[in-house]
């Protein structure tokens, strides 16, 4: 199994299993059998367009939601600026919200396993983990009609083990190459700051919809989409 982007189906992937550095960012996906990322082929534009077609893309993902204070905010924002992008989803607020997660989807963006509890899968035994990702994925396809083939482990956390595991259960774990680092809560400036200096062609960009006050996200996510859309940038989602 390789990771995909979704739109038009290209194999992306790849990857390299890097490992997580310490403060930094890290890594992106460590896929079983992987293959070597490739660029994406530029979609033709639409027959009026006045302008070029992206020839380069981010993937933008937002953890921890659905929330139903900021998602629909963020979903709004996306909607505007005509982005797409990838929900890591807890499956209990999938349970609380279900229909923000169809909304999400129905969209046309993608919706990813993020754990049942936001559990760090380092420390569960085999059955609670079986049991976090398999809930989460029946809640999720519940409302998307698609079981989530990507895994993005709470807190960044991988080891051996559950990079084995996730195999077992036939998903590709998904890092991220740029941290906004949203979470923290450092202001509008600074997360925008950190989202366009990281930015480049296939970087996966993490920001949170949900886990907390995401009103710092919110308010950055228009100045981010205005300027990466500037520059050339389309934006591009993953399935696994
Ligand atoms: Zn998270």
């Amino acid at each position: 199994m390789a990771l995909r982007l979704t739109p038009r189906g290209r194999r992306v992937v790849g990857l390299a299993a890097t490992m997580l550095v310490t403060g930094l960012i890290a890594t992106v996906v460590i896929a079983a059998g992987a293959t070597p990322r490739q660029k994406p082929v530029p979609s033709p534009p639409p027959a009026a367009a006045q302008v070029a077609a992206p020839t380069k893309y981010v993937v933008l993902t937002f953890d921890d939601g659905p929330d139903p204070t900021y998602t629909p905010r963020i979903l709004d924002i996306l909607q505007k600026y005509d982005a797409k992008a990838t929900f890591f989803e807890v499956g209990k607020n999938v349970q609380r919200h279900p229909e923000l997660t169809r909304r999400i989807h129905e969209l046309g963006n993608s919706v990813q396993n993020h754990t049942w509890t936001h559990a760090d899968l380092r420390k569960l035994s085999a059955a609670s983990f079986v049991d976090q990702i398999q809930s989460t994925d029946q809640v999720i396809r519940e409302q998307t009609g698609e079981t989530p083939g990507c895994l993005r482990p709470p807190y960044g956390g991988v080891n051996a083990l559950v990079t084995q595991r996730a195999r077992g259960l036939d998903k590709d774990l998904v890092l991220w190459d740029v941290d906004s680092r949203d979470w923290s809560k450092p202001g509008t400036a600074a997360i925008v700051k950190r989202v366009l200096a990281g930015a480049k062609n296939g970087a996966v960009i993490l920001m949170h919809d949900g886990g907390g006050n995401r009103s710092e996200t919110v308010a950055a996510l228009p100045t981010i989409l205005k300027t990466l859309k500037a520059k050339g940038y389309g934006f591009e989602t993953l399935s696994c």
